[in-house]
């Protein structure tokens, strides 16, 4: 259900619809607008009955929500949620470029990309710690050490730092030294993983999953919000299909399903998306014309000595381009 309150609903009013959602049992989640508040209501297993509040002051209408989602919905709220990273936004209508390497390698790797991205401008700082590997034999990240170099990252350039969690313990750590949780695509329905992000107090940046329809992409989001955490932006990293020329299909067309029906940010991934250095830049440039609200590349010094998904990934010279062009496209569409 959605409590929608009237335009002129004062403080006091909105507590008090609050009130009554939790003493039925059901939680709040309220959203306040530019023009009005609205209030999702979610922990009822089946309908409420809308008389529990039409009547109470300032409500100006309950709704049933009938589609799959409540919270991430336009229906709850109209405007696009700006997502604020420890001071730097994602969807305010600017262009977010979150670059780095697929994973942390060492610190003169890590400063060495680190440099190129902040000379770009570009804000935010990519890198695992964790890596989740299709082999048990493949690289794995450098754990709590990689998180500490990140750290260093981010007071050395000032950049804001994205790294994955895989789990409730390595989610603990990022809290302690990240800026933003990635939960990758082979987590997108760890469902315990979702709820323990929604009670993290840091933004999350959700990957699709690599078959994951739009709707369970979009539940994923709501299972995170659902539990509190309302700053989540979503990232389309391409899903499987018959394609062998790329390691993913870039679903472009995602970027304005997702607008038609939510209000969270939506951004691309032009490296798994891919996974061909020299497909990175234009299917970014794409991205960015299709009116994403940012892209999130790898890069690395030297990927052919990268030690996990070298071939998507740009080399300095090639990001540096990279952001040049896009930054003039973006100027263009915004
Ligand atoms: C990554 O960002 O390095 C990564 C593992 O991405 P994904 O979860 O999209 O495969
Ligand atoms: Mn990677």
């Amino acid at each position: 259900m959605l409590i929608v309150m009237n335009a002129g609903a004062t403080e006091p009013e909105i507590t008090g619809v609050i009130r009554v959602i939790e003493s039925l049992g059901f939680r709040a989640h309220p959203m306040p607008g530019a023009t009005r508040t609205a209030i999702g209501v979610t922990g009822n297993q089946g309908a409420v009955d809308l008389s529990h509040f039409e009547n109470l002051p300032g409500v100006a209408e309950a709704i049933r929500v009938t589609k799959p989602y409540k919270l991430i919905t336009l229906d709850l709220r109209p405007e696009r949620t700006v997502v604020d990273i420890s001071g730097a936004t994602i969807g305010d209508g600017s262009l977010a470029i979150i670059a780095g390497p697929c994973a942390v390698e060492n610190r003169d790797q890590a400063f060495a990309v680190a440099e190129a991205v902040q000379k770009s401008g570009a804000k935010f700082f990519r890198g695992g710690a964790f890596k989740p590997r299709t082999s048990p034999y493949a690289f794995a990240g450098l754990g709590k050490q990689g998180l500490k170099i990140l750290a260093e990252v981010r007071d050395k350039f000032g950049l804001k730092i994205v790294t994955e969690a895989l789990d409730d313990a390595t989610m603990d750590l990022i809290e302690e030294y990240a800026d933003m949780i990635q939960i990758g695509a082979r987590n997108m329905q760890n469902f315990t993983l979702l709820k323990r992000a929604g009670r993290s107090r840091l933004p999350v940046l959700l990957k699709r999953g690599m078959a994951a329809t739009l709707e369970e992409w979009l539940l994923a989001a709501e299972y995170v919000m659902a539990e509190g955490n309302y700053q989540i932006v979503l990232c389309e990293r391409g899903v499987r299909t018959f394609a062998q020329h790329t390691r993913n299909t870039l679903d472009l067309a995602a970027v304005p399903a997702v607008r038609r029906i939510s209000h969270l940010p939506v951004i691309v991934d032009a490296a798994h998306g891919t996974g061909r250095s020299y497909m990175v830049t234009p299917l970014a440039r794409a991205g960015v014309a299709v009116g994403a609200d940012g892209i999130m590349v790898e890069v690395h010094a030297r990927p052919d000595e990268a030690l996990s998904d070298g071939a998507q990934s740009l080399t300095l010279e090639e990001f540096e381009q990279m952001v040049r062009e896009l930054k003039a496209i973006h100027e263009v569409i915004a």
